[in-house]
């Protein structure tokens, strides 16, 4: 049995090799996070093979989402509209400000339901290196909504990565511009969590990021 699996992925790696179009598919497929050229090639025989329809249909959607979907006007997370659902809003609390460097760190933020504030989205953290300045960052965008709007919290939802601390850091200086309050997400223990699985980072952080037990 295995070994007809090495020789299926074998047979198909040597037809991938001769045909120049599923070549190209499998270098685009290879290029999304977590794909790598073989699994890439699953997906490109199964649509081909199997469901030519389903390729299709992936072929249009993904066409429409890249020409049509574009950054909010307010927060730049991603939306079909000029100014997203969430910005839009009026039942939101505006006094809020919640900065994440992705949209989808929204999207999780909203799955777990505890948030009722606004966000703004950041192009990724500060990291001089990669060329990625304030400006690139889009803090100028977040300074320019801080003056228009009235926010009486700033929430740091940075990852807990060095980069992710830097920009934070930024922002609560920029923060402290504008007497805004800024509080930091507490980066911890996983609920179901044993602090001896944890790795120190993790448990130097949920230290540090300790509040009020009531
Ligand atoms: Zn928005």
């Amino acid at each position: 049995y295995i070994c007809n699996i090495h020789k299926d992925n074998y047979r198909l790696l040597i037809l991938s090799k001769k045909i120049k179009m599923i070549e190209k598919l499998n270098k685009a497929f290879s290029k999304l996070p977590g794909v790598g050229a073989k699994t890439a090639q699953r997906f490109i025989y199964h649509l081909l093979e199997r469901d030519r329809p389903g390729g299709l249909d992936l072929a249009k959607a993904l066409n429409e989402a890249m020409e049509n979907v574009k950054n909010c006007e307010r927060c730049r997370t991603l939306t079909e509209k000029t100014v997203c659902e969430i910005c839009s809003s009026t039942s939101r609390d505006k006094s809020q400000l919640c900065i994440v460097e992705t949209p989808s760190d929204i999207h999780v933020i909203e799955q777990s339901g505890v948030y009722s504030g606004k966000y703004f989205v950041l192009s990724g953290y500060l990291s001089p290196i990669d060329g990625i300045g304030a400006a690139e960052l889009g803090l100028d965008e977040l300074e320019g909504l801080l003056t228009k709007e009235k926010v009486n919290e700033i929430i740091l939802a940075t990852n807990a990565t060095i980069e992710g601390e830097v920009t934070a850091h930024y922002i609560h200086n920029l923060a402290k511009k504008y007497q805004i309050k800024t509080t930091r997400i507490a980066h911890g223990i996983p609920l179901g969590g044993e602090l001896e699985y944890t790795d120190i980072n993790t448990i130097a952080h949920a230290l540090s990021g300790r509040k009020d037990y009531n």
